[in-house]
């Protein structure tokens, strides 16, 4: 009887850890107190929905940075290009929610995708924890040096008469450079023809090279473009100018006052991320939003540093939800066009 009672006893407490195991493999991290308050125990990915080199991959080197000073562990940065930007965020949503896997969202990924992509397999707000917003950052029209047109008003000219032959460069479907120049080609009424990249870094190259002939850009890849004069930059599509482009009108003063885009990077771990993890890493997100070292180099690329009452993570989610009206509105019908 008690050789019956142990091995049973002994079955059952064999069961027990094999629960307990699978429960810490399956979500390590989730769901235990003391991995909450110790994170981060190890290196942190940050994942870049682009190539190197472009404003997004910037912006995220700056910050990753100097949150891994505040956090205590190496964050490394991982880009994960493809269908503009979608391809990394399916792959952010489906990582452990641990903290340990973050993303640099943006604009178009967590807002005007969801109007590009009718079949998107993710839901910014649904699939996401915001972490906190990054930057805001103009958008502007830029087109090769030797285009023939040396203004706004003259490229939409341009644009009317041959806009079929003319060459959009983009970052995929699902890019801020993707929807706002869709927004752009709405109001002219054109449909050039466009060619893809991994980025914007390589369509930069690409626009410098003269292989294509326009696109729309955060400032990060465009300042120091234009202070080489290897690309013409024809308007910025905020309310005012830029403080690092300073002779370069607006959209509202080039005539086109319907183009305004500006673009925002954001954090954003998965659903389900504990909260004390969220708040460290929006904590280490402010500390680095405060740096004086960080901020100069956020502001030489042309980007607007967040106030402190826009980086909490209840501000982005409100964000991400305007923006995916706001977007949804403007890109529907100029989509339906091309
Ligand atoms: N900002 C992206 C990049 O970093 C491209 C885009 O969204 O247009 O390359």
């Amino acid at each position: 009887m008690r050789r019956y009672m142990s091995g049973r006893r002994a079955r059952l407490w064999r069961g027990l850890c094999l629960a307990a195991t699978l429960t810490f493999a399956v979500h390590p991290g989730v769901g235990s107190a003391a991995a909450e308050a110790s994170y981060p125990v190890k290196s942190i990915t940050m994942i870049v929905p682009f190539a190197a080199g472009g404003p997004t991959d910037v912006v995220a080197r700056i910050v990753a940075d100097s949150m891994s000073v505040t956090l205590g562990q190496p964050i490394i940065i991982e880009n994960v290009v493809g269908s503009g930007g979608t391809t990394a965020v399916i792959r952010a949503k489906r990582s452990p929610p641990d903290g340990y896997t973050v993303v640099m969202g943006h604009m178009g990924t967590h807002g005007a995708a969801v109007a590009l992509n009718p079949h998107l397999a993710y839901d910014p707000m649904r699939d996401f924890e915001p972490i906190g917003l990054v930057t805001n950052m103009p958008v502007l029209i830029l087109a090769r040096k030797r285009l023939d047109a040396n203004t706004l008003g003259e490229f939409i000219e341009l644009m009317r008469s041959r806009g079929e032959s003319l060459n959009m460069a983009h970052a995929g479907v699902g890019s801020v450079s993707y929807a706002t120049c869709l927004l752009l080609n709405s109001i002219v009424g054109t449909r050039p023809r466009m060619t893809a990249f991994q980025g914007t870094a390589p369509a930069m190259t690409a626009l410098v090279e003269g292989r294509v002939d326009y696109m729309c850009d955060q400032a990060a890849s465009v300042v120091p473009q234009i202070a080489a004069g290897t690309v013409k930059a024809y308007a910025v599509g905020t309310a005012s100018r830029n403080l690092v482009l300073p002779d370069v009108p607006t959209s509202i003063e080039a005539g086109t006052a319907a183009f305004q885009a500006s673009a925002w990077n954001a954090l954003f771990v998965p659903k389900g991320t504990p909260k004390p993890v969220i708040a460290s890493l929006n904590s280490a997100l402010g500390k680095a939003l405060d740096d004086d070292t960080v901020r100069s180099q956020l502001l030489r690329l042309g980007s607007e540093i967040p106030a402190p009452p826009e980086r909490t993570p209840q501000s982005l989610a409100e964000l991400v939800k305007s923006e995916i009206a706001k977007w949804t509105a403007a890109i529907r019908p100029a989509n339906s066009e091309n």
